[in-house]
């Protein structure tokens, strides 16, 4: 097991553009297999009518911005955060059309292919654009993790890959999403999908450790902290040989309501 990178290690050693290299799609990458699963489970939360709403927080963003691409369709307002300086400078740069910018174009493909019509993705990606209001900073061990910015409890908020990134343990992981949680209202929905089994996960050269989830686990702390599970998608791998990058050995994506 890898030693607990915690936020210090992010700061110094996560290189944005090293990460964004898992979401050069269709280059065969690991990334290739978790967006086809997620972005499928993304679209249909989104686009079916069962979560909407005025206001839409992302934790933890990093430098992506697949995880909001159907969400943008049933949110008018969008607050995009992450832990790190360096992420929300990349997912501006994104924003603002800025030359570097990281081409997200084949993954808008494949989502607006998802949802009916390739050929709309410079129309998916203006709609986006428009609807991501702001980038703030977000430490999930803060009882609220936009501190010092104060927000209304907002409709609904996602997160992918963040927790499991930035919890050591899995009392930490609980106290995380009570955390989270405050920045929603009652009834609101949480999407929350990422990897089962990882221990690590490499960004890079740098090795970023990562607490092992299980369905039974998510299940209990989502329980424990005031959530009921609406929807709870896992998807095994058959094939763990790429242990070099990252051990997961399953994928998950969740939608649970506070109550
Ligand atoms: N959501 C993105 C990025 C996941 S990578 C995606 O789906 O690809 C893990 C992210 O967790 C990094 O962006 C890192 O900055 C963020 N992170 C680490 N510690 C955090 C903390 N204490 N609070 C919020 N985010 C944190």
């Amino acid at each position: 097991m890898a030693a607990f990178t915690g936020g210090e290690v992010y700061k110094a050693e996560f290189e944005p553009t090293a990460y964004l290299e898992y979401f050069k799609f269709g280059g065969g990458t690991l990334g290739d297999e978790f967006l086809t699963f997620v972005l499928k489970h993304y679209c249909k939360t989104f686009t079916s009518g069962a979560v909407t709403g005025h206001t839409l927080i992302d934790i933890g963003s990093g430098p992506t911005i697949y995880q909001l691409l159907s969400a943008c369709e049933s949110f008018k307002e969008i607050i995009a955060s992450d832990y790190m300086d360096q992420n929300c400078q990349e997912l501006l740069k994104w924003l603002k059309n800025e030359p570097g910018a990281f081409d997200w174009t084949p993954v808008v493909q494949h989502v607006c292919e998802l949802e009916g019509d390739r050929n709309k993705w410079a129309e998916k990606e203006g709609k986006l654009r428009g609807a991501i209001k702001r980038v703030l900073k977000c430490d999930v061990h803060k009882s609220n993790p936009l501190d010092p910015v104060v927000l209304p409890p907002a409709d609904c908020l996602v997160s992918s890959l963040c927790l499991e990134a930035a919890c050591e343990d899995q009392s930490s992981y609980r106290a995380a999403l009570r955390n989270i949680s405050s920045l929603l209202k009652p009834g609101g929905h949480l999407v929350l999908s990422g990897d089962l089994g990882s221990s690590f996960y490499m960004v890079g050269p740098k090795k970023f450790s990562c607490l092992a989830l299980t369905e039974e686990f998510l299940r209990e702390a989502l329980s424990a902290t005031g959530f009921t599970a609406e929807t709870v998608e896992v998807l095994s791998r058959a094939d763990v040989a790429q242990h070099d990058i990252c051990d997961f050995s399953g994928m998950y994506f969740i939608v649970a309501r506070k109550n």
